[in-house]
């Protein structure tokens, strides 16, 4: 890794610019060599995390670190019921979807079933998320002829090479493709008194026109529901509607993409496309599908993968798996016994009150937003011109990791703190949260007046 700032991540471990002990630079220099170039790590001072538990990660050291960044482990680090029936299914059957098995059958009508009312008849499972969107462009090709895809301009749907090419948040140095459109994210914050919903979809129009100048036939719109890398941007409500009725109109799909807010994050429902009640074509999921047991996948309607159906095979070794399949269960039973979706709306909206209210003591804020277990903080330079201040920003993220907290940032400006905590979370950890922030903000503020 070289020693400029990594622009894609601002929460980026910068070798030599803090003191990380001789312990951890020998670790980095030792993964370095092993792994070589292209991986990062997170923070000034890089963790060396042995253990989970709840809400908690736990370094070689035995230091507990409040983790309110990992959205993988949705229910808690190592949940019960998640572990028991990995361990279970694990020591009686692991093998593929080549051969009946009960447990993918199971998943697919408790998935299907959390879609009621839609056209989604079919489950598909990956392994990555990645793979998902992948999977989901080469069926909204062969159902639409077309390859034209619209993205927002901070979007991440994933790493390969066709899904790298429609995530513009990966950076300049990658290239997007040909056929790709971008069209602003809904900044809702720094596009005050406009119709968020009109100009949403006059964009989407407009890159529907620009691709169908250029030859290309849309293919498909995929936006993440509550547009994460683009700075975590839910609201208003609704206001998908017209860009989703524009791409169909255009003969293209919506694919909703919920590798982020699915899985109750939002605490309204189990997807973050009901909060705008849009129908997608296509709805790709992972991260907190299994609780850490890598799966994924996507939900299609039989129009939309007929013809793939009939024209290619689809296999993925390990999607499916009856290990992954038993852990996916076991999180949506989880989700249900556990009350989660209503819990994450309850303590999402006190962690979210709680960071408003510092606003008053700290000029930096500039917006507090998000949906359920999702909180976005926007911090600016002044409230007036409302600049990003990207700085303050990863000074407060590693702040933060010193004071035994983790979250990250996003956005183009990378000035939004992201705050993505298990749903698990209770009060007494949102109050750390929020005191954490406060304290923080103080201690970057002050260290930018004294230089
Ligand atoms: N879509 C979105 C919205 C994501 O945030 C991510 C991962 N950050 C992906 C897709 C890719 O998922 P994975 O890393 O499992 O390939």
């Amino acid at each position: 890794m070289t020693g400029t700032i990594d622009l894609n991540m601002v929460n980026a471990y910068i070798p030599g610019r803090a003191d990380v002990g001789a312990k951890t630079a020998a670790t980095i220099s030792r993964r370095d060599r092993l792994l070589g170039p292209a991986y990062r790590l997170m923070y000034e001072r890089p963790l060396h995390i042995v253990r989970g538990e709840g809400a908690w990660l736990i370094d070689e050291d035995g230091r507990r670190y409040l983790d309110v960044y990992n959205n993988v482990t949705s229910l808690g680090h190592c949940h019960p019921r998640v572990v028991e029936a990995i361990c279970k299914q694990v020591a009686t059957l692991a093998t593929n979807t080549r051969y009946l098995h009960d447990t993918i059958l199971e998943l697919a009508e408790r998935l299907i079933a959390s879609v009621k009312g839609t056209d989604l008849a079919h489950l598909m499972l990956t392994c990555t998320g990645s793979e998902a969107n992948d999977l989901a462009y080469r069926i909204a090709k062969v159902r639409t002829g077309g390859t034209g895809i619209i993205v927002t301009d901070t979007a991440y749907h994933g790493f390969t090479d066709a899904v790298s090419q429609f995530s513009p948040s990966l950076g300049m140095s990658v290239d997007l493709g040909a056929h790709v459109r971008m069209v602003p994210a809904p900044r809702v914050y720094h596009a005050q008194g406009i119709d968020m919903a009109e100009r949403f979809t006059r964009d989407v129009a407009a890159a529907i026109a620009d691709l169908k100048r250029h030859g290309i036939k849309p293919a498909m719109l995929i936006v993440d529901s509550v547009f994460t890398s683009d700075g975590i941007l839910p609201d208003p409500a609704g206001f998908l509607q017209g860009a989703v009725q524009a791409i169909k109109d255009a003969g293209g799909l919506f694919v909703a993409d919920e590798v982020q807010p699915g899985f109750g994050r939002t605490g309204e429902h189990m997807w973050g496309f009901q909060r705008h009640n849009v129908v997608p074509d296509i709805v790709t999921m992972g991260k907190p599908m299994g609780n850490g047991q890598p799966i994924a996948g996507l939900l299609v309607t039989h129009d939309a993968v007929a013809q793939f159906g009939r024209d290619s095979r689809y296999f993925n070794t390990f999607a499916g798996n009856t290990v992954s399949c038993a852990a996916a269960i076991a999180v949506l039973d989880t989700i249900e016994q556990e009350g989660l979706i209503a819990h994450a709306a309850r303590t999402g909206a006190a962690l979210r009150d709680g960071i408003a209210a510092l606003a008053a003591r700290h000029e930096a804020i500039g917006d507090v937003r998000g949906v359920g277990m999702f909180v976005g903080v926007e911090l600016v330079k002044d409230r007036v011109t409302r600049a990003p201040d990207r700085e303050t920003t990863s000074r407060v993220v590693n702040l933060l990791r010193d004071k035994g907290i983790l979250l990250s940032g996003c956005a183009m400006g990378h000035n939004v703190l992201k705050i993505r905590p298990p749903l698990v979370l209770n009060s007494q950890q949102v109050d750390m949260v929020i005191q954490g922030i406060d304290e923080s903000l103080a201690e970057a503020a002050l260290g930018m007046t004294s230089g």
